[in-house]
């Protein structure tokens, strides 16, 4: 049994209806990612116990938690608004919830590990309303982990930052998760954050939880047209374009694809399908190679090229094992 599982978990507002099933072992990351109002928040929102469910199952270490208080779950949560004290500082903050009966001095030695370990050594006494943005974020992710929670929810911690801060925060709160071994439930809209850091990733699409694995697994092999377009580029073309009358589509990404201004041979490319006749509309330089937009019979493809093409006609090679059918 995973440790943590939704199971059939529902919850209906007037327009929008969330039914959630997956499961997280322990001491995994899970990225939850998807369409801005497809749900994130809510989910997490119920796992929390700040919403309750319609009908299903939270069930935490083997205990069912779906109708417990919020305090009795043993979940800890950091969300993008910074919600520390204004009137304590930053010790007194991680030291606010902390477990059971401790020493002043045992307190003391923890609420410093936790600053050290989200690299804040030397803040203790620094009022809250003192620290940038990334610094309430950090100060923050060690108040959660001081209370010694089962498990951590984040909910966008990093969208009010900017770029650099959010690449060091993102790899920080990953290092946090493999010394303590916490499990985590990461919410972001942010495909690269989620791939970057993620065990695996849960992809929800208008309420539902429609995908999950590991970021290679939903990139490469997509059980779905939904799940491939979210995870990456790519093209689509219906499978009559190349199987005369079969039905169904095929897709691909643009680092399958590769094309040829010269005449190209089918036996040079037996392992290819090739669209010939194919007009390139764009062209954008990516940093790493070109991608290229082409007209293909009226639909557009995605193709990769490392030199410039110098023609506007040309053929385009798809590795046949690359495509995926749906
Ligand atoms: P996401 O986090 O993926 O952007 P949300 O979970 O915030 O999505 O919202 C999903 C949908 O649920 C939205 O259509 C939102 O309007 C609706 N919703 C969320 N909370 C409530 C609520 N308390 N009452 C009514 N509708 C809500």
């Amino acid at each position: 049994m995973p440790y943590l599982e939704v199971r059939k978990l529902e919850k209906k507002y007037k327009d929008f209806t969330l039914s959630a099933s997956f499961g997280v072992d322990e001491g995994e990351l899970l990225c939850i990612i998807g369409p801005s109002g497809s749900g994130k928040s809510t989910l997490l929102s119920l796992i929390a116990g700040l919403e309750k469910p319609d009908s299903g199952t939270i069930t935490l270490a083997g205990k069912d938690i779906t109708g417990e208080k919020i305090q009795e779950r043993n979940i800890g949560m950091v969300f993008q608004d910074f919600t520390l004290f204004p009137s304590m500082n930053v010790e007194k903050n991680i030291q606010y919830g902390m477990k059971g009966k401790k020493k002043k001095e045992e307190k003391k030695k923890l609420s410093d590990m936790l600053l050290s370990l989200v690299g804040l050594s030397g803040y203790e006494k620094r009022s809250v309303s003192s620290l940038s943005g990334g610094e309430a974020q950090r100060v923050q992710l060690a108040r959660a982990i001081a209370a010694e929670p089962g498990m951590l929810l984040l909910d966008e911690p990093l969208s009010a930052l900017d770029a650099p801060l959010r690449k060091s925060l993102r790899n920080a709160i990953r290092n946090i998760h493999d010394s303590l071994g916490l499990t985590m439930l990461y919410v972001t809209h942010d495909r690269e954050e989620a791939f970057s850091i993620s065990d695996s990733v849960l992809i929800m699409h208008e309420g539902k939880t429609v995908a999950m694995g590991s970021a290679e697994e939903l990139y490469r092999q997509p059980k779905d047209l939904f799940t491939a377009f979210f995870t990456g580029e790519g093209t689509k073309i219906p499978r009559s374009l190349v199987y005369e009358n079969e039905e169904g589509t095929l897709f691909f990404r643009p680092e399958d694809a590769v094309i040829s201004e010269e005449s190209v041979s089918p036996y040079d490319y037996s392992m290819h399908i090739i669209l010939r006749d194919a007009e390139i509309i764009s062209c954008e330089f990516n940093g790493g190679c070109y991608m290229l937009g082409i007209n293909y019979k009226g639909y557009p493809i995605l193709a990769q090229s490392a030199t410039k093409p110098r023609k506007k006609s040309v053929s385009v090679m798809i590795l046949k094992q690359s495509l995926l059918e749906f």
